[in-house]
């Protein structure tokens, strides 16, 4: 049993709260950590999808402390990925991610945003400085890895490139956010009214429910874009900026 563990903040990925637990147990071996929450030394942690499960930690707390469900759907990009994919797909990943079901196959968008060479995890210099404020930390948040997103949705400015926090050496290191050496970058609000757009509606998509229906997907969109200010007849809207 862990003596502790974080509670995740908003729209936090969950890597990001392994991170904020490594920090805190003053471990200085990152085996020590990895053998905590996992049960062996050599875990491998898949950045954006939380494979090796919320089992392997989420087993060794109270039960009842944290909703799998809303785990796996706020704090992983893992039903982002895969909205489009095949029912059995998407069921057979949820069911490996959120309760550990024996599933070896990732799909083949899982395995493109996991394979990707030179990323880095990114962050917005506004949130950074909102997080400090309002938590005495920062954090990786979700919405900022998703690959298309040019913009914090929130503040429309830039999101920048963490120091780093590249991907490839990420899976069996912690880096926490509050560790990236330009956190106090200066934010760009240099940006176009179609990087604005396209960061509206990314953002749009990640908060549009998963629907097991896919035929009602378009409508469920195109809803939630009117909802949010996007579109308009026959076109798409800037909402402005807010840097
Ligand atoms: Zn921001």
């Amino acid at each position: 049993m862990l003596p502790f563990f974080p509670t995740p903040y908003p729209e936090e990925l969950w890597y990001s709260v392994l991170c904020r637990y490594h920090l805190r147990t003053g471990n200085k071996k990152t085996s020590t950590t990895m053998k905590e929450l996992f049960g062996k030394a050599n875990a491998s942690m898949n950045i954006f999808f939380a494979n090796p499960g919320f089992y392997g930690v989420i087993d060794t707390l109270p039960n009842g402390l944290f909703d799998r469900e809303e785990l796996y759907d706020r704090h992983t990009l893992t039903p982002y990925v895969l909205r489009f994919s095949h029912d059995l797909r998407r069921t057979k990943t949820h069911q490996h991610i959120v309760w550990g079901a024996e599933e070896k196959e990732y799909t083949g968008s899982l395995k493109q945003w996991t394979s990707q060479d030179g990323g880095y995890l990114r962050f917005c210099p506004i949130c950074a400085k909102r997080d400090l404020q309002t938590y005495g930390e920062t954090y990786w948040h979700t919405p900022h890895q998703i690959q298309a997103m040019p913009l914090c949705p929130i503040h429309k400015c830039r999101l920048e490139r963490a120091d780093g926090a590249e991907m490839r050496t990420l899976r069996q290191k912690f880096y926490p956010a509050s560790s990236i050496p330009n956190l106090k970058t200066t934010a760009d609000c240099n940006v176009s009214e179609q990087e604005v757009k396209l960061s509206d509606m990314l953002y749009a998509f990640w908060n549009t429910p998963l629907v097991n229906d896919i035929t009602s997907l378009p409508d469920s969109l195109f809803h939630l874009l009117q909802n949010k200010d996007i579109f308009l007849s026959g076109g798409i809207r800037w909402s402005g900026s807010r840097c």
